[in-house]
Formats: structure tokens, C-alpha cells, sequence
């Protein structure tokens, strides 16, 4: 088989397609590593992965280093990483394997902010991409939650489950399918961290810019007032104002583990816009024409 121009989601469906023909006990919550391992040494026997383990990694969430024979390589995962967070490490390693190691034979550090997928750098959003294909496969993620449903922690929560992924990785992979508008947030201590939102939601204008610094929570929030109740968490109706200029509903739980907010934002339907007649069509289509 020729893999040359495979991108990360023609890798992903390849080993979905395995997986649904195999179908293990367990099918979603399938063991990565040993994946990785033994599907790289029948389909690359020349430099095949050959280790897995956990190591002391300096801060990185994971990487992808070459033996010094340059014939073998191993995947490292930082230590201390749940089982979910783990596996979506090995993952995204994975991915790097089958996407970058000609590129880059001295191998690849990840970082966590790269392993969350916050990152624009290109390959690093390649291998999230096709980590989150492979663990959280569309065509099942999508029965899970429709596009047009509007999840609340519990259905997330249900996600990260199913695929023994961090609840954040079910929640980024929901965002990017979904066809509402909605936004994630995490923040710590008062202060948005980050937040994402989805792409109908972006093209609304409902986003939070957190790369120019630390943005403070809004005031009237569940979130920015620590109301971490069970109706926060159920969800809370805001008028306008309170997020956005326009009404939202607010899911919000504090993680002790990882002291650090989560914040679910659904808001309405985007209004349609209407576009501005600049000029009429008629000219638009004669200066085409004219090219
Ligand atoms: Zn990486």
C-alpha cells in the first residue's frame, strides 16, 4: 500500500476501518500504544515504533524520539498524565510518526499547550487532528451528540467516557463539528485562560481573544462570581450583556484536580446577516467577464 500524501484524517480512518473489522472488547478505549506499536512495525519495518513509556519529560506532554540506530523510534509520555490525557499524548505522538519523522529525524517535542490543541503551529495541529480522528471517530461522535444539540457537561462528560479522552478533548472535538454557537472556556483564579469557539460561532463574532494577555472573567457570570452550584453546572440563562451582547446560557464546574474552571456557552441562532449591495450583480458579473 502507498501512504505517500496521506494527511491525519485519511490515517485516522484507516485504523477506524481496522478497528471496526477487528472490533475489540472495548472498541472505543482500545490500547494506543500497542496500536501504534504493532501496526508500525508490520506497515514500516525499516524504523518502526518500537516503545512507549512514560518518562520525566521537562515540562513537554510528550515526544517522538528517534533510537540512536535511527531504525527505531519511541514515544514518551510525561508522567502523571490521566489515563485520558495519556492516551490522547500517544496519540498525537502517533500522529507525528506517521506524518513528520522525515521531516523532522531528530524527532519532536510536544509541548501541552500543542497536545490541547492551542496551537496554530502546523504540524502540531496535525497531529492533534489526527489524534483527536483516530480516539473520537466522527461518524460515532456524531450519534453521540448531533450537530444541532446543545450538550451540557453530562453528555460531554458521557463523550470523554466513551473514548477515554479529558473531558477538553471531547469538548474540542464536539466544537468543531457542531452546527451551534457555542464557546468553551477554562479559566483559573478569576482569568480566562483560553477559550474556543465553535466555527459558526467565530463567524458571528462571538469569540474571547486571550492571546494578548489575561482576560478577567465577566463580573455578573456564574464563573466569575464562583457560584460552582448544581444549577451552575445544569445551566444558567444570562440576558444580554452579561456574556457577549446577546443571551447566553452558562455551564459552569470548578475541577479541583486541575484548579481550574470549566465554562460551556451556548448562545442563539446567528441571525441571518444580510449583505451589502455594494454594487449591482449585473456589473460585478460584466468585470468578471472582462478578465
Ligand atoms: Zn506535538
Amino acid at each position: 500500500m502507498n501512504f505517500e500524501g496521506w494527511g491525519p484524517q485519511r490515517w485516522a480512518i484507516h485504523f477506524n476501518q481496522m478497528l471496526n473489522l477487528a472490533n475489540p472488547p472495548n472498541r472505543y478505549r482500545f490500547d494506543v500504544g500497542r496500536l501504534a506499536m504493532e501496526t508500525s512495525r508490520a506497515m514500516f519495518p525499516a524504523d518502526p515504533i518500537t516503545k512507549v513509556e512514560e518518562e520525566d519529560l521537562d515540562g513537554f506532554a510528550g515526544s517522538l524520539v528517534p533510537a540512536d540506530s535511527r531504525t527505531r523510534w519511541g514515544i514518551a509520555f510525561g508522567r502523571g498524565q490521566s489515563s485520558g490525557r495519556r492516551r490522547f499524548t500517544i496519540a498525537h505522538e502517533f500522529g507525528h510518526f506517521l506524518l513528520h519523522r522525515k521531516k523532522f529525524p531528530n524527532g519532536i517535542h510536544s509541548s501541552e499547550a500543542a497536545v490541547d490543541g492551542r496551537t496554530k503551529l502546523e504540524v502540531e495541529r496535525e497531529a492533534n487532528e489526527f489524534a483527536s480522528w483516530l480516539l473520537m471517530p466522527l461518524d460515532d461522535f456524531r450519534k453521540q451528540i448531533a450537530p444541532k444539540d446543545k450538550p451540557d457537561f453530562d453528555a460531554i462528560g458521557a463523550c470523554a467516557d466513551r473514548y477515554e479522552v479529558s473531558l477538553v478533548a471531547a469538548a474540542l472535538r464536539w466544537l468543531r463539528y457542531t452546527e451551534r454557537r457555542a464557546v468553551l472556556v477554562t479559566s483559573v483564579d478569576g482569568f480566562i485562560k483560553w477559550a474556543w469557539s465553535s466555527e459558526i460561532a467565530l463567524k458571528s463574532g462571538v469569540f474571547i481573544r486571550t492571546s494578548r494577555g489575561p482576560v478577567e472573567l465577566p463580573g455578573g457570570s456564574a464563573v466569575g462570581q464562583e457560584l460552582f452550584t448544581p444549577e451552575a453546572r445544569t445551566g444558567i440563562d444570562h440576558p444580554a450583556g452579561v456574556w457577549f451582547n446577546q443571551p447566553t446560557k452558562e455551564h459552569s464546574f470548578r475541577s479541583e484536580k486541575y484548579d481550574t474552571a470549566y465554562t460551556l456557552l451556548h448562545l442563539g441562532d446567528a441571525e441571518p446577516k444580510s449583505w451589502a449591495e455594494e454594487e449591482p450583480l449585473e456589473d460585478t458579473f460584466q468585470r468578471f467577464m472582462r478578465r
